[in-house]
C-alpha cells in the first residue's frame, strides 16, 4: 500500500471494530491503506511477560519499561528492511495534532505510532529512540491508542483514493480554501419548523457558492 502504519500497542485488540468498519475497512481491502499491529508484550523480557513498573523516586502508578518498548521498536523498524519509517511517540506532552501536520503525514510512505499506557514512558523510550511526540489535545487519556487511531483516521482520508469523491477532502475544514465548513442539509426540506435555505434548492450554482461563502463557520461556540 502507499502509505503503511504500524502500530505498537498493549492492547491490539482495540483496534478491531476501528479497522473493520466504513472507510478504513474499505482503504485496507483496496490496498490504498495499510495497518499492523505490533503487541509490545511480544518484546517482554521476565516470565511474567512485565511491561511495566513502579517509578524511581516514588509518585503513582506504574510507567512502561525501556527495554521492551525500545526492543520492540528497533524490530518493527529493523522489519521494514529499506527506510525506518517515521517514528511518533502518543504523549499529552507532545507537539499538538492539527491538520497541517496532518497533510505532511499523508505523504509519508510509513508511519510508526508508538501507544503509551499507565503513567507513560521511561525517559530513555524518548531518549534512545528519538520519536517525535504527539499530542491530540490538551487531556489526558488512558492509553495512546484512541489517540493512535485518531492519527490513523485524520491521515488515511487524504491518501488519493481514499475517499469515495476526492473533492471532499478539499472542501471541507481546514481544507486549502483555509475556510471552516458551511451549514449543510439534506432531506427532509422541512423539520419542526425549520425550513432549509430556499437559495440552496435554488439550482443556482453561483448563488449557492456565494451562500456558502457567506455562511462558512469562522467560529464555532468553543473556538
Ligand atoms: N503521566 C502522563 C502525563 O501526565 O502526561 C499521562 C499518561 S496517560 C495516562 C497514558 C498514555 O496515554 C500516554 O503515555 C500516551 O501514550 C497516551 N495519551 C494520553 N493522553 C494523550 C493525548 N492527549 N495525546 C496523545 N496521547 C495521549
Amino acid at each position: 500500500p502507499p502509505l503503511r502504519f504500524d502500530v505498537l500497542t498493549l492492547f491490539p485488540g482495540l483496534f478491531e471494530g476501528f479497522l473493520s468498519e466504513s472507510i478504513l475497512k474499505r482503504a485496507i481491502r483496496r490496498g490504498l491503506i495499510g495497518v499492523n499491529l505490533w503487541d509490545i508484550r511480544r518484546w517482554a523480557l521476565d516470565k511474567h511477560r512485565s511491561v511495566d513498573d513502579t517509578p524511581f523516586g516514588g509518585g503513582p502508578g506504574m510507567l512502561m519499561m525501556a527495554p521492551p518498548v525500545v526492543s520492540a521498536v528497533e524490530a518493527v523498524q529493523a522489519s521494514f528492511g529499506d527506510r525506518p519509517g517515521r517514528l511518533i511517540a502518543m504523549t499529552p506532552a507532545g507537539r499538538r495534532l492539527d491538520q497541517a501536520f496532518v497533510e505532511e503525514l499523508a505523504r509519508e510512505p510509513r508511519i510508526v505510532l508508538l501507544c503509551g499506557r499507565y503513567e507513560g514512558f521511561d525517559q530513555r523510550i524518548f531518549d534512545i529512540l528519538r520519536p517525535e511526540p504527539l499530542s491530540i489535545g490538551d487531556y489526558v487519556l488512558s492509553g495512546g491508542e484512541v489517540p493512535a487511531m485518531a492519527v490513523i483516521d485524520a491521515v488515511m482520508r487524504l491518501v488519493p483514493g481514499v475517499l469515495g469523491d476526492d473533492q471532499s477532502a478539499i472542501d471541507e475544514s481546514f481544507g486549502p480554501d483555509g475556510g471552516l465548513e458551511y451549514p449543510q442539509y439534506t432531506r427532509p426540506r422541512s423539520y419542526r419548523g425549520l425550513d432549509v435555505p430556499e437559495v440552496l434548492l435554488s439550482g443556482d450554482h453561483a448563488a449557492i457558492a456565494r451562500w456558502r461563502r457567506q455562511h462558512r463557520r469562522t467560529a464555532g461556540p468553543s473556538r
